[in-house]
């Protein structure tokens, strides 16, 4: 029942009993009023019967002593208090108004008629002493006669004094029995009222709303402060309480929903950034090092709970090899063909068991019918594979990844893109480094390398040789055979060149039929030895360009050692130098450079 239904009758109520008590207790007040007027008649008439009987004795004494002492003080007297007996006797004439019986009334009229007969006597006595007949008048006032009616007058008082008081005991007892009556009923409505107020107070204001009210207090203070963990008490009644409970539920509930809205809302803003961080540091990686260490940092942080794999395609192979990993994978194997993926066979993410029902893949190695919760994803850029980024649930327990599918491809196109970059960027490098008709590095790379080594030699305190190597009259095969036969003998000429050391990125193109080659670690003894090696290969070489042998090809060669020809920085210079001698004293011959003091010996004599 609602509060207001209840508070409606509670007040209905508490009026009808509040009115009830009321009558009540006026029927009890007039009882008594009752009892108060009922003995206030028996007073009245006492009062009023006893005088005529006192007022009756008194005349009589009054006329006795006038007879006995004949003063005409008595008689005077006796007339004054015969007019009272007058007054009296017309009091009684009214007893009736005054509510006497008919009985009572009969008696007191039957007393008054004696008294009458008395007083007639006593003026009869009166008047025979004044005419002298004093014997007459004292036996009419002395008599046994007198005696009785002054007996009969006292018996009517009394009888009649007695009904009254009969009467008069039976109407109190009467108003006093309904007065209690009265005031018992008035106490009863008046406990009721208290009782009915007392329950209205406990079970409507303390159960039904008071306590309900403490405890929906308490949790709206929470509330109030965000606190959206704070649990709403079981309160089920159907009324303005339960109403109130109610709407502080749903504010409850649309809070927690927007509070989870926000925690999504923040997560989805931190994997943006840290997917946007992870972007630009792969785009900033040099190298594929670099990457996978950006990766093993990022990965983890945007798909927590999963453990990875970066695998990543080696064509010349046709395997997909594991090129770092993350958080301790189990299934997956560290190589496997493209083919043994899902993923990298349809170009789609490949999930098996999150949520549905799929082939795992054959590179997941695993024990028993249950199939893991795995994500393989592919890593395509401008429509080639580049890899594969395979994720895994850390636990059974944990469920698909949380972040969102559109991240998740989000995060292996961006990977997938930095590696096609990097492999760009070898590519170009290489290149921009490597001399595309002999595949020996050219002389752009020839800086950089040379810097590496003579560091190295340096750190090592070890000899530095530098060959310079240039084709004998190579011109002559151009002229002779044509441009693309003389490609064919640099071809050639560079191969040798290229097995000659175990150091193949160590031999550039120096330029149009010009060699270098490095020999760390090799004195000029050494050197010297491995030019003789080279021109023996090359003079072997028997190149044959549209069906013609082109004929025998020779070398000149410089050679210089560092540091005991020269200083580090002059190698190459030296190397030249010692070439240019070589051709200059006949070609198909190697010189070794001259130190410092036979260069100033040689330059003086000349
Ligand atoms: P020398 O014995 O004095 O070294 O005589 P040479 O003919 O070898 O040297 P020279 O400098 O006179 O001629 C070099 C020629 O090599 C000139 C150029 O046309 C040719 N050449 C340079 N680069 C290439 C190339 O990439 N392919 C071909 N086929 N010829 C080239
Ligand atoms: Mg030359
Ligand atoms: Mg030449």
């Amino acid at each position: 029942m609602r509060l207001l239904t209840i508070t409606n009758w509670a007040y209905g109520a508490t009026v009808a009993l509040t009115v009830m008590s009321c009558v009540t207790m006026l029927q009890a007040s007039s009882a008594q009023e009752s009892e108060r007027k009922a003995v206030e008649q028996r007073y009245r008439l006492d009062k009023a019967t006893g005088q005529l009987g006192t007022e009756l004795y008194a005349l009589t004494d009054h006329a006795r002593q006038y007879l006995n002492t004949g003063d005409p003080t008595y008689n005077a007297i006796y007339r004054h208090d015969l007019e009272n007996l007058r007054s009296v006797e017309e009091r009684i004439s009214h007893v009736d108004d005054a509510g006497a019986s008919a009985n009572e009334l009969d008696i007191l009229k039957d007393a008054v008629r004696w008294a009458d007969t008395m007083q007639a006597e006593q003026t009869l006595a009166i008047d025979a002493f004044e005419e002298g007949n004093e014997a007459q008048a004292r036996q009419i006032l002395f008599g046994a006669e007198y005696e009785r009616q002054l007996d009969q007058v006292q018996a009517r008082i009394v009888r009649f004094q007695d009904l009254v008081d009969r009467r008069t005991e039976q109407t109190v007892q009467a108003a006093a029995e309904a007065a209690r009556l009265w005031k018992a009923l008035s106490e009863i409505v008046l406990t009721i009222t208290a009782i009915l107020f007392l329950c209205v107070l406990y079970f409507i204001f303390k159960r039904r709303v008071l306590r309900p009210v403490l405890k929906l207090s308490d949790v709206v203070g929470r509330l109030a402060k965000q606190d959206y963990a704070a649990e709403l008490p079981d309160i089920d009644q159907i009324d303005e309480i339960g109403d109130m409970a109610k709407a502080i539920r749903i504010f409850r509930e649309n809070g927690l929903e927007r509070q989870r809205l926000e925690a999504e809302r923040d997560a989805d803003l931190e994997t943006r950034s840290r997917l946007s961080s992870m972007t630009q540091r792969m785009h900033s990686s040099d190298t594929l090092d670099d990457l996978q260490d950006v990766v093993k940092r990022f990965v983890p942080t945007i798909v927590p709970d999963h453990a990875g794999v970066l695998y990543l395609l080696d064509e010349k192979r046709n395997a997909v090899v594991a090129a770092c990993d993350w958080l301790d994978p189990h299934y997956s194997v560290r190589e496997f063909p493209p083919s043994a993926c899902w993923a990298l066979r349809r170009g789609l993410p490949h999930s098996p068991a999150n949520g549905s029902v799929d082939v795992p893949c054959h590179h997941l190695q695993l024990e028993g019918a249950d199939v893991p919760n795995t994500l393989c994803l592919p890593l395509t850029a401008q429509r080639e594979t580049m890899g594969l980024l395979y994720l895994e649930a850390r636990s059974d327990e944990s469920e698909g990844i949380a972040v969102s599918e559109v991240y998740l491809n989000m995060l292996a196109e961006n990977i997938a893109v930095a590696v096609a970059n990097l492999r760009l960027r070898d590519a170009l490098r290489e290149m921009a480094m490597v001399d595309a008709l002999t595949g020996l590095a050219n002389r752009r790379s020839l800086d950089e390398v040379l810097e590496a080594q003579f560091a190295r030699s340096l750190q090592n305190d070890e000899s530095l040789s530098c060959l310079m190597i240039d084709i004998d009259h190579f011109k002559r095969f151009n002229d002779t055979y044509g441009h693309e036969a003389g490609d064919l003998v640099l071809q050639e000429v560079g191969g040798v060149l290229k097995g000659s050391t175990r150091e193949p990125q160590l031999a550039f193109r120096y330029g149009g039929e010009e060699f270098l080659m490095l020999l760390p670690g090799l004195g000029a003894e050494l050197a010297i030895q491995r030019v003789g090696e080279i021109r023996a290969k090359v003079g072997a070489l028997h190149v044959t360009y549209a069906g013609t042998e082109l004929g025998p090809i020779s070398v000149s060669v410089g050679i210089a050692t560092a540091p005991e020809h020269c200083h580090r920085n002059e190698l190459v210079e030296a190397a030249d130098a010692a070439l240019y001698r070589a051709k200059r004293n006949g070609r198909d011959r190697a010189e070794v450079a001259q130190r410092r003091q036979e260069r100033i010996a040689a330059v003086s004599t000349s």
